[in-house]
């Protein structure tokens, strides 16, 4: 069987072709082909494509995004990445959707209904589930009658308690929306599986907390196999401090800014969302090796930006820990948490007050960073004495998709 995935961003497009046959397998598949299209601001366009014996790289300046994304998937069944006849060959099409709002809790099979309601939810998710419409909709014009799955990010945060989704405001608030749905979903869902497998655990009795650490940042805590708390809230934009995003800021900070007409919505819109986090705070970049190397050339902006991570970091995995009541593992995933031993050993330095110990030889161990890899990287970074065991787990939010859309063929 041919599992396609699409995970179409507001300014990449990532697709996967997997080949599956058998049973579900619970460890990660390599994908056979991989491709990615990437829209920069200035109007040049990358489209490259790989399989594990050749590869395509193109640059262009861009035509319609629906026809880029076509040329992408042309390099399926065509030229030096082909690795099926045609389209036709695809048995199931799963597609990353970002919001799915309090209606869809689980995948849902793509019709015009479903694809109206991720239109509808394009007000909570502007920069995501258009992107996430125009993919299905690309390989709609494709091919006609093609099964399309949405796996939706915030499905994973189905069983938040009321106290943690309900925001402290006029309650009718709520019915218009307002409420933590919470992001990143189908990551924390992967790795707290994986995390289970890697202690030999059932995820039924594991308290964990996920450390998503990309350009965007959220934390998730799950405790016996629900997730019961994020950090990410309405938006995104909520929680750690990230890349580009502020993460929690005092409300009144927003309000005083267009009271005193200092900036439009828009315009604070996209301060908080790209001006923000680790690039406002240090004036140097949202990556932290630009970062770490300017901290080494003595920029003070850019160690207080570090700092405030970290801290901030720490105190939202403490604020979680109430509600879990006690902590198995902490899970460490994404760029930042695969492959920063300095803010996996701060943290864990942070929280030494817990009994929490790395072991600094394994924490300096470099795991690769390509998807797909290998989840034999993954593993147990805390000491033999530390309660708490402390996993790097490289996030395979594709695999995830496939292996849904697979459970879903062989269940038909
Ligand atoms: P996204 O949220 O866009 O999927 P990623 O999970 O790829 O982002 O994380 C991107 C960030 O991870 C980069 O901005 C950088 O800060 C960090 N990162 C990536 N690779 C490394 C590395 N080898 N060492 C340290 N940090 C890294």
């Amino acid at each position: 069987m041919n599992v396609l995935v699409l995970n179409a961003g507001s300014s990449s497009f990532k697709s996967s072709l997997y080949q599956l046959t058998g049973e579900v397998p619970s460890d990660p598949v390599v994908p056979l082909w991989t491709g990615e299209v990437d829209w920069d601001s200035s109007g040049t366009v990358v489209l490259k494509a790989k399989t594990a014996d050749n590869s395509v790289r193109e640059e262009r300046s861009g035509r319609s995004r629906t026809n880029d994304i076509h040329d992408l998937l042309n390099l399926l069944w065509s030229g030096k990445t082909q690795v099926i006849n045609n389209i036709d060959e695809i048995d199931i099409v799963g597609n990353r959707v970002v919001h799915g709002g309090d209606k869809y809790r689980q995948p849902m099979l793509i019709n015009p209904e479903v694809k109206a309601e991720i239109d509808r939810l394009s007000i909570y998710a502007p920069l995501h589930n258009p992107a996430n419409l125009m993919g299905i909709e690309a390989i709609e014009s494709l091919s006609g009658n093609m099964t399309q799955m949405a796996v939706f990010d915030t499905a994973f945060y189905r069983d938040l308690p009321e106290v943690a989704y309900v925001y402290p405001v006029p309650y009718q608030w709520l019915e218009q929306g307002i409420r933590k749905y919470g992001f990143h979903g189908i990551s924390h869902q992967y790795c707290t599986r994986r995390a289970a497998e890697l202690l030999g655990r059932d995820l039924g009795e594991l308290r964990l907390i996920s450390c998503h650490l990309g350009n965007g940042c959220s934390l998730a805590a799950t405790k016996f196999g629900r997730c019961i708390d994020t950090t990410m809230g309405f938006t995104p934009l909520d929680g750690l401090v990230m890349g580009t995003r502020c993460g929690s800021i005092d409300p009144g900070i927003i309000l005083h800014l267009l009271r005193e007409g200092e900036y439009t919505v828009e315009e604070l819109d996209h301060i908080l969302n790209f001006e923000s986090g680790l690039l406002g705070i240090s004036g140097v970049s949202n990556d932290v090796r630009e970062i770490d190397k300017a901290i080494d050339s003595g920029n003070a902006k850019a160690k207080l930006a570090l700092d405030i991570y970290i801290d901030r970091l720490a105190a939202k995995i403490a604020y979680l820990l109430p509600a879990l009541g006690g902590l198995d593992a902490l899970i460490f995933t994404a760029g930042v948490g695969e492959n920063h031993a300095g803010i996996r050993a701060a943290v864990a330095s942070k929280l030494a007050f817990l009994g929490v110990e790395i072991d600094s030889y394994l924490n300096s161990l470099s795991i690769p960073p390509e998807a797909g890899v290998s989840s034999g990287d993954d593993r147990d970074l805390a000491s033999g004495r530390s309660p708490v065991r402390l996993l790097a787990i490289h996030t395979q939010e594709e695999w995830e998709i496939a292996r849904t859309c697979w459970q879903y063929l062989n269940t038909k």
